[in-house]
Formats: structure tokens, sequence, C-alpha cells
């Protein structure tokens, strides 16, 4: 490794964000070298950018795995130049809960640097994992516009518009340049109980910002990620128009700004809400209580929220509510049917099964596929990026990730057409690129791989090595973005927008 960082200058590895075919497993280092002292020694300081877990570790064939993460065991391992920071952009899996694999592992890792929320699910994650104490990263709290100086890097945290509280990006410089480091992130202004993408801010360093590590999507037909209000109005529309009492509406587990959407959509119709779901769902509404949001406040007498769905419990609400949660079922004791109850799916795979209860109590239902809307993403299309291009003064290089790498090949012509600047070399896991000001220099690649993880017992885990490669069709991600079809989008989006001038 030491002899990628052979000059002067900032280093930048994706390690699980720029994988073959998948979007998980995020991971990025950077490494920054100086020269100190006369007799050309030189100083290293580095730092991790998250440390997600890859969902779709089954399709790599090793028995007994219960999870697999990114390589950093090299890196860990080099002292010389031993990240000092582990920076979490957001709470989200495929960002955060590597860590508690490496633990168990036996790996000790630097301190973590997240928001609040990102902490207070970090804590439950190595709680749950029963992981002592001694053994814990340091926790250190940041929040918007901190500024931080981790050896010769400075780094200040920026807010992102992403699906859950806390989340951020990174804006880190050296000497010589400097990166935004996005995290999942898309501009939508509009985000609900958090600050929104900081354009202003950003318009403000667009003089300093060389490259932007950028969390990237795909394409949708007007460009953007969905707004929030776009989804919080569909579901208002959606509610009013179906003139029934009961509606039900299953939210995604960990995309908690949509429980509050769900929430305030009800209250809008003035319909009562029933919380009810999974052990994880009332996890995570518990945190959102810790986090100090209050469904009761919200509701100021207007609505009644319950938290149960005995039949006691639902007596008060009157046959008149909304029935928010992750749920798969519908059970008895709402007594729905198609005179009184509708269903609005607000995910795709995830509610299945839930379809198939709809049908069997005769419940007519709408999905993301009638209101792809109602789905809410939280990551970077096109749009945002040019938009996000626009805002940086076209000045910066873009280095797309968070995204299969045949995306980052076959969206240069329309990069090109809209002038949005793109790494010359689409980068792969486990390479090695030196960021200069002009251009980033390709300084090593070796084969990425993931680590599967296998358990001996409950306390401790071994890793299995297996080669990055493509796992669609295989395992629990059976489908992934397809290439055919985002060429396709690229290309009719083109198309458009050479027609419109
Ligand atoms: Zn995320």
């Amino acid at each position: 490794m030491r002899e990628a960082f052979k000059k002067i200058g900032l280093y930048w590895q994706p390690l699980g964000g720029n994988n073959p075919d998948q979007i998980s497993g995020h991971c990025y280092r950077y490494t920054d070298i100086r020269s100190a002292g006369k007799n050309g020694q030189k100083s290293s300081t580095s730092l991790l950018v998250d440390l997600g877990k890859f969902d779709n570790y089954k399709a790599l064939g090793v028995k007994n795995a219960a999870a697999a993460v990114p390589d950093i065991r090299d890196i860990l391992a080099d002292k010389k130049n031993a990240p000092g920071a582990l920076l979490l952009t957001h709470s989200h899996p495929d960002h955060l809960n590597g860590i508690p694999h490496y633990i168990k592992a036996g790996y000790t890792l630097p301190p973590v640097y997240g928001g609040k929320y990102t902490l207070m699910i970090l804590y439950d994650l190595l709680t749950e994992f029963n992981i002592p104490r001694r053994l814990w990263p340091k926790f250190n709290v940041i929040k918007n516009g901190d500024k931080l100086k981790l050896g010769t890097l400075n780094i200040e945290v920026v807010p992102a518009s992403h699906t859950c509280f806390d989340s951020f990006g990174f804006i880190i410089s050296s000497a010589d340049t400097c990166v935004y480091h996005t995290g999942d992130m898309k501009i939508d202004q509009a985000a609900c109980f958090r600050k929104p993408t900081d354009l202003k801010r950003l318009q403000e360093l667009a003089a300093k910002i060389d490259y932007v590590v950028v969390d990237f999507y795909g394409i949708s037909s007007d460009g953007f990620a969905v707004s929030e209000i776009t989804t919080y109005l569909r579901l208002v529309s959606l509610i009013k128009e179906s003139k029934k009492n009961k509606i039900f509406l299953p939210v995604y587990p960990t995309h908690p700004e949509m429980y509050l959407i769900a929430f305030m959509a009800a209250l809008k119709c003035k319909k009562n809400v029933v919380f009810y779901g999974n052990v994880d769902f009332f996890g995570y509404l518990k945190l959102l209580s810790e986090y100090g949001i209050s469904f009761e406040k919200m509701a100021k007498d207007r609505i009644k929220v319950s938290y149960s769905h005995d039949t006691e419990a639902l007596l008060p609400l009157e046959n008149n509510y909304v029935v928010i949660g992750t749920f798969n079922d519908v059970p008895d004791v709402f007594d729905a049917d198609r005179k009184n109850a509708f269903g609005i799916i607000t995910a795709s795979t995830f509610f299945n099964p839930l379809k198939g209860q709809f049908n069997l109590h005769n419940i007519k239902f709408v999905t993301v596929d009638d209101y792809p809307e109602l789905q809410g993403y939280g990551h970077a299309f096109w749009g945002d990026i040019e938009k996000l291009n626009q805002t940086l003064a076209q000045r910066p290089c873009f280095i797309p990730t968070h995204c299969p790498i045949f995306m980052i090949d076959d969206v240069r012509n329309l990069a090109d057409f809209c002038k949005v600047r793109l790494i010359d070399k689409t980068p792969r896991n486990n390479q090695i690129f030196r960021l200069e000001k002009n251009k980033a220099q390709l300084v090593s690649e070796r084969p990425a791989k993931w680590l599967t993880v296998v358990y001996n017992s409950p306390d401790s885990a071994y890793f299995v090595e297996v080669l990055q490669q493509p796992t669609s069709g295989k395992g629990f991600l059976k489908r992934t973005i397809s290439q055919r079809r985002s060429q396709r989008k690229f290309k009719a989006y083109m198309l458009k927008r050479k027609r419109n001038g």
C-alpha cells in the first residue's frame, strides 16, 4: 500500500462504493501525504468515510457467512498511514453496519464521528451485538457546520438531504486540493425536519472545491430525485380520493422521515394514526422520540395517536385512521374490507406479501408502480448532479460513487453534453487515485475483495475473503439496476434535452 503514496498529495480510494453491479458496502479512504521536517520526511494523515455491510453476501458462496464487509484489513494494519478517524455520513446499514463485524473479528477501529441520530443507531447496534464497552470506538458527535482538524486535513460538516436524520456530507481540504464528499444526498430543499443540502454554503465554497465524490443513482424523467413535499402531497391526495375510513400505509423500516411524512399526511386529512409494525419498527419509533420528535405534539389534539392495535385501543379512533408502520399482514382486529379500507404501498419488493393480504381481504390498493413518487428516493439523480455542478460554478471534477461502475461509463456522453466534468478513468473499488489540482491520477490497482464474516461463536468472528464480482441474479439482491435500462434512460434524456434546446 505504501508504495502508492510516493508523492506528496491527497489520495482517494473507494473500497466498497464502486462495485461491479450492486450498490452496497460503502467505504472510502482519504490519505494526505505532506513533507515534514528537513530530511525529506513525510507526514501521513488518513481517514475513512463510512464502513457499511455488503447486502448480497449470500451470493458470494461462503458457507455459514453472516455478512460481508469491505476489506480494510491492510489499511488498519498499516501503522504508518493508520486512519485517525472514521467519519459517518449517516446511519443506513450499507454505510454503518460493517463496524460491529470488524470489532467481532478482533479489529480496533479509529474514533467515529457522526451525527446524534447516527450515533444513537450505532449505540443500539453495538449493544445488540453484545460488544463490551472497552472494545467500542470512541464516539464523537458532530453537527452541521462543524469544522474538524485531523493532522494535515481540514474537514467541514455540511448537511445532506437524505432519507434519515443527521445525514452529512464532508468538505475535506488538504494544502493543495479540496474534495466535497456528498454522502447519500439529493438536492431537495423541502426536506422535512432537518436541514437540507446547503446550496448557499456550497456556493461560497465553489472556488475551492476541485472534486465532488458524489452519490449517483441514475436518472428520473425530469432529472431530479423526488422531493419529500411531492411524496407528501401524493399521500394526501390518495387518502382523500380513496374516501375510505381506514388507510393502510406501510413505510420502509430504515427511512424514518417516511414515518413523519405519512403522519403529516394523516394529520392533514384529519385521520387518527395507529402505529403498527415489527420489533424493528418500534425500535426506530423509540429512537425518534429519544431524538426529540413527538407525534403527540404534532397532533395537538387534532387527531389521536395509538401505539397499539388492540380492540380497546382502536375504539377511541372511531374507525377513522391511518395505519402507519412496517407490516405485511392485515389483522382481523382492523375489520378491514373493500368498503371501508384502502392501501398505499410506499416501497417496492419489501411489501410483496402485503399485496397478497390486501387481495385476501379484498382491499383496493396502489403501489409505487402506480405512483413512483411514493418511494421518496434520497439519492442524487442526474438532475441533482447538474444542479450541484451549477452551484459549484461548473468547476469541479465529479467522481460518481454509490452506483454500479457501468453507470459511470454509460453516462459519459450525457455528462459531456451537460458540461459536467467526470473523472477520466472510471474508478473501481480498491484503486487509489492521487487527486491533483487538475487531474485524478490512478496510482495503484489491486483486485477488490469482500470479506464474508463467519461466526465461531456469538463473540468471535473470522473473515473469508472473496474477490468482488457481479452478483446480480444471485443471493438476496436478485435485481439490481439494469444496465440496458439505464443506458436507454440516459439516451432518452439527452434526446429530450437536445429537443428542448
Ligand atoms: Zn442511505
